[in-house]
């Protein structure tokens, strides 16, 4: 079976440990976004349904890159220096192997003699239940449109249309936040974290990164959680489509 240029990424749902605990305490400085040893339950899991049912759809398989170390040893989706305990060489080899395995699927993707975008979901469990003060089921980060730069170069009007993300899922009735597409670009606290920062179309002229977190009741029921993979996937597949 070929591959579909999209790769889904997944950092904070591991279970192995490792010798040595991250603690706040011992990051440099400059490690400034929020600290936590949670890990975001049910995404890998998630992660894989999403990724089984495009290949359901497409009949050609997703890339996918999934941390298997606690979050309380190495946070994935951090800058280096901000991961791990700087005298672990275990979460060292943990950090730069899951990093090379997704610029190795991005090269993969994205040969040089050929056109075309690639895509990347880092998928998340959000931390909150409520977003300015109402429930949601999904939140999506774009790095303020940086990420989506690929696409919005080839087409300035697809993101705001109902052929994008955000339209598309609320087509399903899921509740997604911003609920404007238009809000992705304004700055805020949803605006994505490192992995769609480094890999988005700032570093990679043809990639475009997406974040999407997901509601923890969702995460943790089966059905809901079926569910919402298999609408993730029909929307993703849906959006991409023309791109690819
Ligand atoms: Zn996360």
């Amino acid at each position: 079976m070929t591959n579909i240029k999209l790769l889904f990424t997944c950092p904070h749902n591991g279970c192995n440990p490792l010798d040595k605990i991250r603690e706040k305490a011992h990051l440099p400085a400059g490690c400034d976004e929020i600290f936590t040893k949670m890990n975001d339950v049910f995404a890998s899991t998630l992660t894989s349904s999403i990724a089984n049912n495009i290949e359901n759809i497409s009949e050609k398989k997703p890339y996918t890159e999934i941390a298997i170390i606690d979050r309380k040893y190495v946070d994935h989706n951090r800058e280096k220096k901000c991961a791990f305990e700087k005298s672990s060489l275990r979460a060292k080899r943990a950090y730069l192997d899951y990093h090379n395995g997704i610029m190795l699927k991005i090269e993969e993707m994205l040969p040089a003699n050929e056109n075309g975008l690639a895509f990347l979901f880092d998928i998340h469990g959000a931390r909150q239940e409520l977003i300015t003060g109402q429930p949601f089921d999904v939140l999506i980060g774009t790095d303020e449109d940086h990420s989506i730069h690929a696409l919005t170069e080839i087409d300035p009007n697809v993101w705001g249309s109902p052929n994008g993300l955000i339209r598309l899922l609320q087509g399903k009735d899921i509740v997604v936040y911003p609920p404007d597409p238009s809000q992705t670009k304004d700055p805020h606290s949803l605006d994505g974290g490192y992995t769609i920062k480094k890999y988005g179309s700032k570093g990679k002229k043809r990639l475009v990164a997406i974040q999407m977190e997901v509601s923890r009741s969702i995460r943790e029921d089966r059905s809901s959680r079926e569910k919402l993979a298999a609408d993730m996937a029909d929307c993703i597949f849906q959006f991409i489509k023309p791109f690819i």
